[in-house]
């Protein structure tokens, strides 16, 4: 078993917590809970803590290169004009797709991979209690956007993205089973929260630093907001002297 920052809290809490029941310091003890509980949230909720398994958060940082990633797609109103944004600037991508939306679009889903893009993992149901599935509920979920995949396309992925990327240790039981790479961000964009492009590129540029990989929608998104804000994005990369690679390149 893979020991995680997780294990290495929980064997903390339990050292601290039996300290505050030996000498009786109950105050001590509910601190001990409470910062426990605390700094699980935040590792369930923020992916670059990799605190229960190996999320991989960010690629190379020895060059100026960053990876562009898109969530939630295929959407016909908003991944065809992104998709010829993307071929007119010559740039690959990596889509982390949804699998019913696959089931719903398996032509998109073919254009996304014969334009040099990745097709990757999402879930299938992209459900809002994905971060409470047991591991063989999971497996299943994740096995059906597999199988959706491989028929729309013929290719199976390699990676998983979990939904609004919260994680637990049944997310990393269930990828591994898979055979699949769990992978997060590390600059989120907030992209279907704001809606002016200046102020969602603005966001990301706080964020830039070699081997970011960042997190944009092409789903449930306006596609002339998708299309201002890639394209906004570019210019202020190249201002930054940052290349765009294909999320693969950037993560070895
Ligand atoms: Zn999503």
């Amino acid at each position: 078993m893979r020991i995680t920052r997780f294990h290495i809290m929980l064997f903390l809490a339990a050292n601290l917590a039996a300290l505050a029941v030996a000498s009786g310091n109950w105050l001590w003890l509910i601190a001990v809970v409470v910062v426990m509980f605390v700094v699980i949230g935040l590792g369930v909720a923020l992916p670059q803590m990799k605190f229960f398994g190996p999320f991989i958060c960010e690629g190379d940082a020895s060059r100026k290169q960053v990876a562009l990633t898109f969530d939630d797609g295929p959407d016909a109103r908003s991944t065809p004009a992104l998709l010829d944004l993307l071929h007119e600037q010559k740039l690959q991508a990596a889509f982390f797709c949804i699998g019913k939306c696959i089931v719903a679009e398996p032509a998109l889903a073919q254009r996304i991979l014969a334009e040099g893009h990745m097709l990757e993992n999402h879930s299938f149901a992209h459900s809002n209690t994905t971060n409470f599935f047991t591991v063989p509920e999971l497996i299943a979920d994740l096995s059906q956007a597999q199988a959706a995949i491989q028929i729309a396309t013929g290719r199976a992925p390699k990676l998983f993205r979990p939904p609004v990327g919260l994680s637990n240790p049944n997310v990393f039981r269930a990828a591994k089973t898979l055979g699949l790479w769990v992978i997060g961000w590390s600059v989120r964009s907030l992209d279907t929260k704001i809606s002016e492009p200046e102020k969602i590129v603005a966001r990301i540029e706080r964020g830039l630093k070699p081997g970011a990989i960042i997190l944009l929608h092409d789903g449930n998104i306006p596609a002339g907001r998708l299309v201002l804000t890639v394209k906004l994005l570019l210019t202020k990369l190249r201002e930054h002297g940052y290349e765009v690679v294909r999320l693969d390149k950037l993560i070895g």
